[in-house]
């Protein structure tokens, strides 16, 4: 059975190419029906941030991406998250160490920088813990069995290394990018059990996607240099057999292709970057995310799935159920996707036309109770909604857009009037409302009427008159059809808010 995972470390918010992530395993695993893990790689302590875990739960949940097997939920695999799996560890460290394919090492802090410091040379600027230098460090392989045994009996602290072995070509079949292969001498004798016993990533990695029987591992592109070390504790601690076929996701790159996009490019360009809102608990700083931004999350997803992927058709709006038929590994591209915000948005306007509104009406209800506009009546949402939906790219234009329907404006642009405002006009104002006082119908066609029939008593042309009318009930020269406006809001708002600007 195919099983993938989706293996974060709590560190901050989600970035929109960790969304991507997930939604590639997800797509990859509803399609074979298989089943999709989240696993919490948490055995970095100095990097853990409070909240960073929820914050991960959350994402998902807000995406549909719900995994089968999670810290939260739980799983025939349980615990999910790897600072809980802490004990299972060292005993795959110790076996490597047996077999000899990593040693103890008990360099201080202050050795390993003299090292960087010593070796250093123009043409190799940061020296690496490497088959070159393993031998002129404190270490198993450099003092031997006996000297190895005393400092361990002393309770010196170690930590265990992977012996890279030197000249050996590591291969590896991508499925985005086919064979690729890798020169063991230019990797570093990694560090996979830490001096407090904590795994590293590199071996946690592979010990759990193995223990969890991952049939498939997707990651960003970042982890493709760490492959061979973890293929190579893979075949070390359990052969070939059973090793998941890995996939490294091409990077999303910034507006001008120029580089991975970061959190840093959004807040620079004013686009959000990360999935949802995120205020760092250390720093305080603040990044904003889709959600809040006003992103339904069938558009985000929609985005995210053709940022380097499409089906070999012209088709860019996508349901989830179809991205799960749909998607195929092969049809990822292997080079950057370039993000582009406007693009962004256009899905998201593409998505609250094709949506019934009742799919995000209660997203929209909270978004105008966030500005203050408490809505008492959802059967008049409804209709607001529909009628000004094709207005609306992000789902917080709703304030603008369908706030006025519930609320007098508070502010009158009474600029967009003043200049051209005169006496006739005015009195055609005070006739409009003693007329619409006394309509009986209050539909549109008839308030149409009546409107322009004082207006040729006056002699203005409606169209003078139309703009003023709008300003008057909405605040603005936006919304949809005026009298549609007059219609929704009633006879009693609509008289106060032309006496409103009159006075
Ligand atoms: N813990 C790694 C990360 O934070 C996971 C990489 C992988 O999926 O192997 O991205």
């Amino acid at each position: 059975k195919v099983r993938v995972r989706f293996a974060p470390s709590p560190t901050g918010g989600l970035h929109l190419g960790g969304v991507r992530t997930v939604l590639f395993n997800y797509l990859f695993a509803k399609q074979q029906g298989g089943d999709f893990i989240l696993r919490i790689e948490d055995t970095d302590q100095s990097r853990f941030v409070p909240g960073a875990e929820e914050y991960i739960t959350e994402t998902l949940r807000w995406c549909g991406l719900n995994p089968d097997e999670s810290p939260a939920q739980g799983g025939p695999f349980a615990p999910y998250r790897q600072s809980e799996r802490k004990a299972g560890y060292l005993q795959y460290a110790e076996q490597l160490v047996q077999q000899g394919n990593a040693y103890y090492a008990f360099d201080t802090p202050q050795e390993l920088e003299d090292m960087r410091n010593n070796y250093k040379t123009a043409e190799n600027p940061s020296p690496q813990y490497n088959h070159a230098l393993r031998s002129k460090m404190r270490n198993s392989v450099s003092l031997g069995e006996e000297a190895t045994r005393e400092l361990l009996a002393n309770g010196t602290p170690y930590v265990i290394r992977i012996k890279m072995p030197e000249n050996e070509t590591v291969h590896l079949t991508d499925m985005i990018r086919g064979e690729v292969s890798f020169q063991t001498s230019q990797v570093d004798d990694k560090v996979l059990l830490k001096a407090d016993g904590m795994p590293t990533y590199h071996l946690a990695v592979v010990v759990d996607d193995y223990l969890m029987q991952i049939t498939h591992a997707f990651r960003g592109e970042e982890w493709l240099p760490s492959a061979p070390v973890h293929v190579l504790v893979w075949r070390y601690l359990f052969g070939e057999e059973n090793m998941p076929q890995w996939a490294h996701l091409p990077l999303i790159l910034k507006p001008d292709g120029n580089g991975k996009l970061s959190k840093r490019d959004g807040d620079r360009l004013g686009f959000p970057v990360f999935a949802m809102n995120w205020t760092d608990p250390r720093s305080n700083e603040f990044t904003q995310g889709f959600r809040e931004r006003g992103f339904l999350p069938e558009a985000f997803v929609n985005m995210l799935a053709v940022l380097g992927w499409n089906d070999g058709s012209e088709q860019e709006l996508f349901t989830l159920d179809e991205l799960v038929q749909k998607f195929s590994m092969d049809r990822v591209h292997k080079g950057g996707a370039k993000f582009n915000y406007e693009k962004a948005k256009w899905f998201n306007q593409e998505w609250i036309k094709k949506l019934p509104v009742a799919a995000y009406q209660p997203l929209v209800k909270d978004i105008l109770q966030q500005a203050d506009i408490n809505i008492a009546d959802d059967a008049l949402l409804t209709k607001v909604l529909e009628l000004v939906k094709d207005r609306c790219t992000l789902l917080t234009d709703f304030v603008q857009q369908a706030g006025f329907f519930f609320k007098q404006p508070e502010t009158i642009d009474t600029a967009a009037i003043k200049p051209k405002w005169d006496d006739k006009k005015q009195l055609f104002f005070v006739e409009l409302i003693r007329a619409y006082e006394l309509d009986a119908s209050w539909e549109h066609d008839e308030l149409e009427k009546i409107f322009k029939e004082i207006a040729a008593a006056h002699q203005i042309k409606p169209g003078d008159l139309m703009m003023p009318l709008r300003v008057m009930l909405v605040g603005g020269k936006f919304g949809p059809g005026v009298f549609d406006i007059a219609v929704l809001i009633g006879r009693d708002n609509t008289i106060r808010r032309i006496k409103h600007t009159l006075q």
